[in-house]
């Protein structure tokens, strides 16, 4: 490694380029400028994939004005050829070319790939580094995070003014092997490195921190060019990516599945309120012990845990709370500076709160749908509050084990329509977004005060619109979710959560996925234990770049 950094081709370029590099793809040049001119409200840094167009050489006198109307834009040109997971089927002379003119019409940034690059003489590299525009050589591994310091050894003697790599994360573990190699190689090169994958979010998010020159973007949902890109949008407003620093304490969800957790959301619109110096990330957790090695590489300071790792990290805590120990279950973790995990769960009183709220619980008569992880934290938290409550569940024998465990008592559903409640509590996940529409009760089974239903997605559930129209009072789902998550903002950072503000975040992200329609649900990540294994090669690898 004894190759010198070249100076910057352009001498302003280094302070012209921002964090964020959005990656522009479109099959058209006019899909391209639409794509772009949006993209610009975000960052001014962008990367047009030239090999998205079917001709990109065609493509170049429209993006020139462009460049020539917006001086501001700083723009890289990239024509990934198919052979290194780009969409250019043309030879690497032709490449070259398109390279070559992207540079004269005002491009400042060239993106050549390392396999282009070891292929040509090498006066052909200097004609293009004559056009006045900065090279950056690129790799990219679809496969795995493997042998970095070689890729960067193999790259350094062309001597290009910035080094891309790429890899794909096959385990969060990937992202500190990511990190590592950035935090040793930002002192010998202008170095940008990522992750790829479901699980590299680690790696676009804290990457910077440990020493990539910038980032990769998406223009918006559905424009990704890389798996697990993230929206440029996400990245500067949810994750505030441009002000993480060396202080920022790193927080996350763990579960599998989790990528339509809406926790993130809520968690980093908590702090950005609040002004906590720190981000919340989702953490594909396939293995416990990958999750448990990130924890203490990055290091995490809390987790939150979702299915299915509930019941299963419990063996890994140094000591919990009594309500987690007599539920079975944690969903909240706290680091301490020592690295020892302490547990405890926010579930329980992400129930009873609300109600609280609403009634006197001791002596009130309470009915439980459901027996799961859910049910679980309503029935202990309502019988240990002293109230009556009664369970039914599509499987006796769990509702009697649980009424056991929790000195409650089971019902016959043939008894529900006799008997009147002041409190019908939903935890199964009937009335839920993607589940087979079903009636958890019929209106006669409704005797109730007072209708709470866990599901919260849709917002409005068939059960509570049934409810409404009983002239019943009703509690949403939603509001368990954001208590559960207000609980443990106030346990991480011992200030009084944003509720309000966490409400509106999630309400408005159901919004958004309701109009977005089905595909973008947040599935169940956010929801109590769940024993079952996910397919643990869900996820990472795919097919283009960055
Ligand atoms: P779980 O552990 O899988 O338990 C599901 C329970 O629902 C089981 O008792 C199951 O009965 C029952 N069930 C499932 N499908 C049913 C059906 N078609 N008809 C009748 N009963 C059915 O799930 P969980 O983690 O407790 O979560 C349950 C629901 O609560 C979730 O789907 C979610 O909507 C909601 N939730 C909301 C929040 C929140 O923050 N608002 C948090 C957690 C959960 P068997 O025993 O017969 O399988």
């Amino acid at each position: 490694m004894n190759f010198q950094t070249p100076a910057l081709t352009q001498p302003h370029l280094r302070s012209r380029m921002g964090k964020v590099c959005v990656a522009i793809a479109a099959s058209s040049p006019a899909g391209m400028l639409e794509r772009a001119s949006a993209a610009m409200q975000e960052s001014l840094f962008l990367e047009f994939r030239l090999d998205y167009l079917p001709k990109p050489l065609s493509g170049l006198p429209k993006l020139k004005h462009f460049l020539s109307d917006h001086r501001e834009v700083t723009a890289i040109a990239t024509c990934r050829r198919t052979e290194n997971g780009g969409k250019f089927g043309g030879t690497v002379a032709e490449e070259m070319e398109i390279l070559q003119k992207a540079a004269a019409a005002g491009f400042h940034l060239v993106d050549l790939e390392i396999q282009s690059a070891e292929s040509l003489a090498p006066a052909a590299l200097e004609k293009l580094r004559s056009r006045n525009v900065a090279l950056l050589i690129s790799y990219h591994d679809f496969e795995a995070t493997q042998d970095l310091e070689g890729i960067l050894a193999r790259i350094r003697p062309f001597a290009p003014d910035f080094i891309k790599i790429v890899s794909t994360a096959r385990s969060l573990a990937d992202n500190v092997t990511m990190m590592h190699f950035l935090e040793s190689a930002r002192d010998v090169a202008e170095i940008i490195g990522i992750c790829m994958g479901e699980q590299g979010i680690i790696s676009r998010v804290l990457g910077i921190r440990a020493g990539s020159r910038f980032t990769f973007a998406s223009a918006g949902q559905g424009a990704e060019t890389a798996v697990g890109q993230i929206e440029a949008r996400t990245l500067l407003d949810t994750y505030r990516i441009g002000q993480i620093d060396a202080a920022t304490r790193v927080y996350g969800v763990a579960g599998n599945p989790i990528r339509h957790s809406l926790s993130p959301i809520m968690l980093n619109a908590a702090f950005r309120r609040e002004t906590v110096n720190a981000v919340y990330l989702a953490l594909q957790a396939n293995r416990l012990s990958d999750l448990l090695k990130l924890i203490h590489e990055v290091p995490i300071y809390g987790l939150s845990v979702t299915m299915p790792l509930k019941e299963t990290i419990l063996k890994h805590l140094e000591k919990t709370d009594p309500v987690t120990a007599q539920v079975g279950a944690c969903n909240t973790i706290v680091r301490s500076q020592e690295g020892k995990l302490y547990g405890f769960n926010t579930d329980v009183a992400a129930v009873v709160r609300p109600l609280e709220k609403r009634l006197p619980l001791k002596g009130a008569k309470v009915l439980v749908l459901g027996a799961g992880g859910a049910a679980r934290a309503a029935v202990f938290g309502l019988a240990g509050k002293g109230a009556e409550v009664h369970i039914l569940n599509r499987t006796p024998q769990t509702a009697q084990k649980l009424a056991r465990e929790a000195k409650a008592k089971t019902i016959r559903r043939e008894q529900v329509a006799k008997s009147s409640f002041d409190v019908i509590v939903n935890a199964t996940p009937v009335g839920m977004h993607g589940i087979k529409p079903q009636q958890i009760l019929t209106p006669k089974e409704l005797n109730a005060r007072l209708v709470f239903d866990l599901v919260y997605n849709p917002v409005d559930t068939p059960l509570i619109r049934m409810a409404r129209q009983k002239g019943l009072a009703v509690i949403l789902g939603v509001e368990m979710f954001v208590q559960q998550g207000a609980r443990q903002f106030e346990i991480w950072t011992g200030k009084r959560a944003p509720e309000e503000e966490m409400l509106r975040v999630v309400l408005h992200a159901l919004r958004q996925r309701a109009e977005a329609g089905a595909g973008s649900q947040p599935g169940p990540s956010d929801h109590p234990s769940q024993s079952s294994e996910r397919d643990p090669s869900r996820g990472s690898g795919g097919s283009a770049a960055g």
